[in-house]
Order: structure tokens, then C-alpha cells, then sequence
């Protein structure tokens, strides 16, 4: 039986008189990747910064880890991890100033190094977050959710305008942090990405939830309503070509 570790319950939330989020449900389970789907305006990031603690809600029930969002949002804090838009590091620190500003933030004791191999960005310690490519800024703002070695991180769009390579890396990391007992919760408008990654995904539209399952059941149940692809598949696609052609090796490091 799967432990669950966020619940949501009835999840409301208004903006003036615009109604975002319009009774949200679900768990996630320990140890699982997450996955929130749906177009721009659906109410994702609403329903994630909620959780996080960030934005008031309007009505509803959460609870993270036991602890109740409206009782104990301290509590949450200190047992998830939020990756930040990569505009909100100070730009002419070096990794592990920003790592050592973050650790304090925290009242952390953290190696720098240590956590540096882990996103593999080593050798960019003393480098200016500034300096770094789009997928090194990437994987650096996931190494700093786990500063407080979090139980659960969020990851908003982590992959959004990076190249494949930066994608694929991506992937590996969000699976290595899985593979260390972390639950993950990350949104995507990467079909293919939350295929690979999620073991659930929820489809979210207009505020709602219109699917939840694992992405195999929901491609069977599609399938099932008599479904076809209105042309043969072939057995590769033009990304399948890029990355064939220009390798998996990731640039710009
Ligand atoms: P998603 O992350 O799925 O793209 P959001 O949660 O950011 O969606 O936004 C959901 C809806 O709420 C959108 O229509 C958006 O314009 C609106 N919205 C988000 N933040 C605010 C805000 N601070 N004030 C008013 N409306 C907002
Ligand atoms: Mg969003």
C-alpha cells in the first residue's frame, strides 16, 4: 500500500471574482513522480504554490506529510523544496555563494561540493550563475531544493526552452533525486517528458482535474474507445533524428 504524502481535498481558489482552481482533488504517494499536466491558464502553478505554502488558497483541505497546511505551514516548509525561476538568483554570485547564502537561509550545514557533483556542476563551483547555459542554470536550481533535504520537491516547468540534451540530462537528474526516496511533483507541457518520468500525471483544464492515472492506463483507456493515430507511426520522429545526429552529449558546458 502506498504511503500518501499530499493530499489535496476540494481545492478552490478565486482571484477577485475569476475562479482558477475550481475543486482540485488528489494525493500524491511517497517516492513517486507526479506529474501536473495541462495548457497555460489551467491552474497548475496556482495549485503548487498553494501547497508550497506561497499563496492563500480559498477553501479546501491540504495537508504535506501529515502536517495541515492551515495549522502548521511552518512545518511544510521545512519538509519541501521549491525550485525557483532561475531570475531569482543573484546573477554575479558564484555556485557555491549562492549555495552557502541558501544553506544559511535555511540554517543548514551543507557541502557545497557535495551537492555540486550531484547536479554534476562540479567544476562550475566557482563560476558566476550567470555564466551557466540554460540547462546548468537548471540543474542548479534543482540542486538548491535540496538543500534542506526535502521530502518532496516542487518543480515548475523545470524543462521548458531547453534543448534536448539539457532535456534528456534533466530527466536523468529528476530520476537520480527519485532514486534517493524523494517524491517529486513537476509540471510539464512535455508529453513525451511526463511519459518517461511521471508514474501518475493528473490533466488538468479550466481549474480541473479531467484525468488522473498512470500514463500507460490513460493511453490503454484511450485506446480502448476505439482510437487510432490518423496515420501510420513510424518508428522514429525528428527529435529522434536530432539526437541521433548531434548526439546526447550536452553543449555549452
Ligand atoms: P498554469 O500554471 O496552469 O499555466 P496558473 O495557475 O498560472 O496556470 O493560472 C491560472 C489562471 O489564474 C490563469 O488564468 C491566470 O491568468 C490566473 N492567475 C494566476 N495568477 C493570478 C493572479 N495573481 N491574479 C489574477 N489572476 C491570476
Ligand atoms: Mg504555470
Amino acid at each position: 500500500m502506498n504511503n500518501v504524502i499530499i493530499s489535496v481535498k476540494d481545492l478552490h481558489k478565486k482571484y477577485g471574482d475569476f475562479h482558477a482552481v475550481k475543486g482540485i482533488s488528489f494525493d500524491v504517494f511517497e517516492g513517486e513522480i507526479f506529474g501536473l499536466l495541462g495548457p497555460n491558464g489551467a491552474g497548475k502553478s496556482t495549485t503548487l504554490e498553494i501547497i508550497e505554502t506561497l499563496r492563500p488558497k480559498t477553501s479546501g483541505t491540504i495537508t504535506v506529510d501529515g502536517f495541515d497546511l492551515d495549522t502548521q505551514p511552518a512545518s511544510i516548509k521545512k519538509c519541501i523544496g521549491v525550485q525557483l525561476q532561475t531570475s531569482g538568483f543573484y546573477p554575479g554570485l558564484n555556485l557555491t555563494e549562492l549555495i552557502q547564502l541558501f544553506a544559511g537561509l535555511y540554517n543548514e550545514q551543507i557541502d557545497a561540493k557535495k551537492l555540486l557533483q550531484q547536479v554534476n556542476l562540479e567544476d562550475k563551483a566557482k563560476v558566476e550563475f550567470k555564466k551557466l547555459s540554460g540547462g546548468q542554470k537548471q540543474r542548479f536550481s534543482i540542486a538548491t531544493t535540496l538543500i534542506n533535504k526535502p521530502k518532496v520537491i516542487f518543480l515548475d516547468e523545470p524543462t521548458t526552452g531547453l534543448d534536448p540534451q539539457a532535456r534528456r540530462n534533466l530527466w536523468q537528474l529528476i530520476k537520480d533525486i527519485q532514486q534517493t526516496g524523494t517524491t517529486i511533483i513537476i509540471t510539464t507541457h512535455y508529453m513525451d517528458e511526463a511519459e518517461i518520468l511521471c508514474n501518475r500525471v493528473a490533466i488538468v483544464d479550466n481549474g480541473q482535474i479531467i484525468a488522473i492515472d498512470t500514463p500507460d492506463k490513460l493511453i490503454d483507456n484511450l485506446v480502448d474507445t476505439g482510437f487510432e493515430k490518423p496515420k501510420e507511426v513510424k518508428k522514429a520522429n525528428l527529435e529522434d533524428v536530432f539526437i541521433h545526429l548531434t548526439g546526447h552529449s550536452i553543449r555549452e558546458e
